[in-house]
C-alpha cells in the first residue's frame, strides 16, 4: 500500500493527468450558511475527514461540489451568491441544494437519521418506517441529480457520498446521464435478515447497482451486500477477489442494458495522520495535556469520546466501567474514566433521552463510588476544540471506544495518531469498522458483554508497557499508511483503473477467529 502523508497532497491531486474533472456529493457542503439577523449570511467552513481531504483534491484537479447548506430559507441564486466569493480564485465551484423545511425534516431527520441510520447500525427497533419520508427521500434525491445533471458533463467523474444519496445514480440515469458514478457508504452495510426489513429494500438496491463503483468500509461490508444483492436481485456474479471485484448482472438498469458489470470495494476511511500528529506534538498540547493529567492526580486516564447517540454504546460502556470498579476495587483510586458526549441530534427524541440515560448513569456510578479526593467518571458534554481534545487524547493512557456498531469509527485512529510517544491501549468494539484493520494492536471487545470490556479495562491498566509500546507503534504504522490521502487515492484508481488485481487485499474481521484476507 502506497502510503500518502499531506506532502503528498499533490500527488494524490494529480493522481490521474487525463482523468475527468471531478465532481463531488454529499449532504452538506463544506461550508455551512446560516442567516445573519441582519438578513446577510455568514459562511462558516465546514470540519471532519473528507472536507480535509477532497477539498485538496478539487482544488489541484478543478472540479465541484454540490451539496445542501444547511439554511432552509434561501433561494439557490441567493446561496451561490453567497458562496461565490470563497471559490473564486480557488479552481473548483460549489453548488448549493435548497431544501425546505419539510424537506429538511423529512429526508434528513425522517428517512435519512429515523430510517437508514439506526438500520444500518442493527437497530431496527429504532426505526420509525413513515412512507412520506420515503417520498420525500426520493423527492430530494431527484433535486440533487437534477442539479447535477445541468451541471456535469459526460467525461466528469460523480463521486456522490453516504446514506442520504442512495437514490442519486438512479434519478441521473433515468435522466440520461452517461458520467461515470461513483459512491461511497460511510456507514455499515447490515446483513440480510436486516436489510430485509426495509419496505423500500428492492428500490435502493436497485438504485445502489446504477453507480459504476461502490464503496464500503470493510470487507464486512461488503459481503452483506453481496449477501442481499444475490437475493433480491437475478443472476449476479462476481468476478476477482481483493479490495476490489467486479459484479457481473444479467439485469438491466436503468439506461444501462444487461449483462452489465459494476466495480464493489472495501476502502476503509482513514485521518490526516500527519496533521493530527504534528499539532499533538506541539508545545502548547503537551503542556495541556501534563495539566488535565496533573489535575487528575495522575491517574490513569481511561477515554471516551463519543457523538450523543445510540450507536456509540455509551451506557454499556458506564455500566461495564462500574462492572470493573465492582469486581477489581484495587483500581478504585487509580483510574479515572474521562467521558466526553458531543452533543448531536436533540431534537429526535431518542437522542434526548439518551443524554438522560448517561447522565443518570454518571451519577449513579460517581454516587456510589466517589471518595475522598476521586470521582471515578469525568463528565463533559460539549464539544472540544480541536487543540483540547488532542490534549485529552495525548493524556489518556486508555481509548475505550465501544460503539455498538459504528461505519469505521475516527476517534481510535485520532488517538493512536495523537500518541507521538507511542504510550496507550485502544480497547475497541468488534463491530466498529476500525476493527479490521486495528485488531493485532487494539484489545478487541464485545460491547455487549459488560463483563468482558471491564476485564479488558483491568487487562489495559494492569498491561506491560513494552507491550503497550509495541502495540501502539504497530497501531500508528497501520493508521499512517492507510491515511485519508490513502482512501481517496484508491477509490479514485479503483474507478479507473484496468487491472484490478493491483489492489491488494484489505484486512477483513470476523469476531471468534482468527484474521483472514480474503473477501
Ligand atoms: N470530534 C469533534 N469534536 C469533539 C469531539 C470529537 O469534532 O468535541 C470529532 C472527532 O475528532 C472525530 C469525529 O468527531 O473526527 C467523530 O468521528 P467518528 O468516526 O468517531 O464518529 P461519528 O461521529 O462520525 O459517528
Amino acid at each position: 500500500m502506497a502510503a500518502h502523508g499531506s506532502k503528498t497532497l499533490d500527488d494524490v491531486g494529480r493522481l490521474e493527468p487525463t482523468a475527468a474533472r471531478l465532481v463531488v456529493v454529499s449532504n452538506r457542503l463544506p461550508f455551512v450558511l446560516s442567516r445573519k439577523p441582519s438578513g446577510e449570511w455568514n459562511v462558516r467552513p465546514g470540519s471532519g475527514g473528507l472536507v480535509n481531504a477532497l477539498l485538496p483534491v478539487l482544488r489541484n484537479r478543478g472540479g465541484l461540489w454540490v451539496g445542501w447548506t444547511g439554511a432552509i430559507d434561501g433561494s439557490v441564486r441567493e446561496l451561490e451568491k453567497a458562496l461565490a466569493g470563497l471559490t473564486r480564485d480557488a479552481g473548483y465551484r460549489l453548488q448549493p441544494i435548497e431544501l425546505t423545511g419539510e424537506q429538511r425534516d423529512k429526508f434528513y431527520y425522517g428517512f435519512s437519521n429515523e430510517v437508514i441510520w439506526p438500520l444500518f447500525h442493527d437497530l431496527q427497533t429504532n426505526c420509525n418506517f413513515d412512507p412520506e419520508f420515503w417520498r420525500v427521500y426520493r423527492q430530494v434525491n431527484n433535486k440533487f441529480a437534477s442539479a447535477l445533471q445541468q451541471r456535469t458533463e459526460p467525461d466528469d467523474f460523480v463521486w456522490v457520498h453516504d446514506y442520504h444519496l442512495m437514490e442519486v445514480a438512479r434519478e441521473l440515469r433515468a435522466l440520461g446521464t452517461r458520467c461515470k458514478l461513483g459512491f461511497f457508504l460511510h456507514i455499515p452495510f447490515p446483513s440480510l435478515d436486516i436489510f430485509l426489513k426495509l419496505p423500500w429494500r428492492a428500490e435502493i438496491l436497485r438504485a445502489l447497482l446504477d453507480f459504476d463503483l461502490i464503496g464500503f468500509q470493510t470487507l464486512r461490508d461488503r459481503r452483506n451486500f453481496l449477501q442481499c444483492v444475490r437475493t433480491l436481485v437475478k443472476g449476479p456474479s462476481v468476478r476477482g477477489k481483493g479490495q476490489v471485484i467486479e459484479l457481473h448482472l444479467e439485469e438491466p438498469g436503468v439506461g444501462a442494458p444487461a449483462p452489465r458489470e459494476l466495480r464493489i470495494g472495501a476502502f476503509p476511511i482513514g485521518i490526516d495522520y500527519n496533521s493530527y500528529a504534528e499539532l499533538a506534538a506541539s508545545e502548547s498540547v503537551a503542556q495541556r495535556a501534563l495539566h488535565f493529567r496533573e489535575s487528575l492526580r495522575n491517574r490513569q486516564i481511561i477515554l471516551g469520546v463519543d457523538r450523543l447517540d445510540y450507536t456509540k454504546g455509551i451506557p454499556n460502556r458506564l455500566m461495564a466501567f462500574k462492572n470493573a470498579l465492582q469486581r477489581f476495587p484495587e483500581l478504585r483510586q487509580k483510574v479515572t474514566l474521562v467521558q466526553q458526549v458531543v452533543p448531536s441530534r436533540e431534537d429526535i427524541l431518542e437522542y434526548h433521552n439518551l443524554r438522560l440515560e448517561i447522565e443518570h448513569l454518571v451519577s449513579a456510578i460517581n454516587g456510589e463510588f466517589t471518595e475522598p479526593g476521586w470521582v471515578p467518571v469525568h463528565y463533559i458534554f460539549r464539544s472540544l476544540k480541536l487543540p483540547e481534545l488532542l490534549a485529552y487524547y495525548r493524556a489518556a493512557d486508555v481509548a475505550l471506544v465501544t460503539p455498538l456498531k459504528d461505519g469505521m469509527n475516527l476517534v481510535s485512529k485520532e488517538y493512536c495518531a495523537a500518541k507521538v510517544d507511542e504510550d496507550g491501549v485502544v480497547i475497541l468494539s468488534e463491530f466498529a469498522g476500525a476493527a479490521a484493520q486495528l485488531q493485532r494492536g487494539a484489545l478487541l471487545v464485545n460491547p455487549h458483554d459488560v463483563e468482558a470490556v471491564a476485564d479488558c479495562i483491568y487487562e489495559a491498566v494492569t498491561m506491560a508497557p513494552e507491550i503497550r509500546r509495541a502495540r501502539m507503534r504497530r497501531l500508528r504504522r497501520t493508521i499512517r499508511d492507510t491515511d485519508i490521502f490513502w482512501w481517496v487515492d484508491s477509490f479514485l484508481r479503483a474507478a479507473i483503473e484496468k487491472d484490478l488485481s493491483h489492489f491488494p487485499l484489505v484486512e477483513d474481521y470476523v469476531p471468534e477467529t482468527e484474521s483472514v484476507l480474503t473477501h
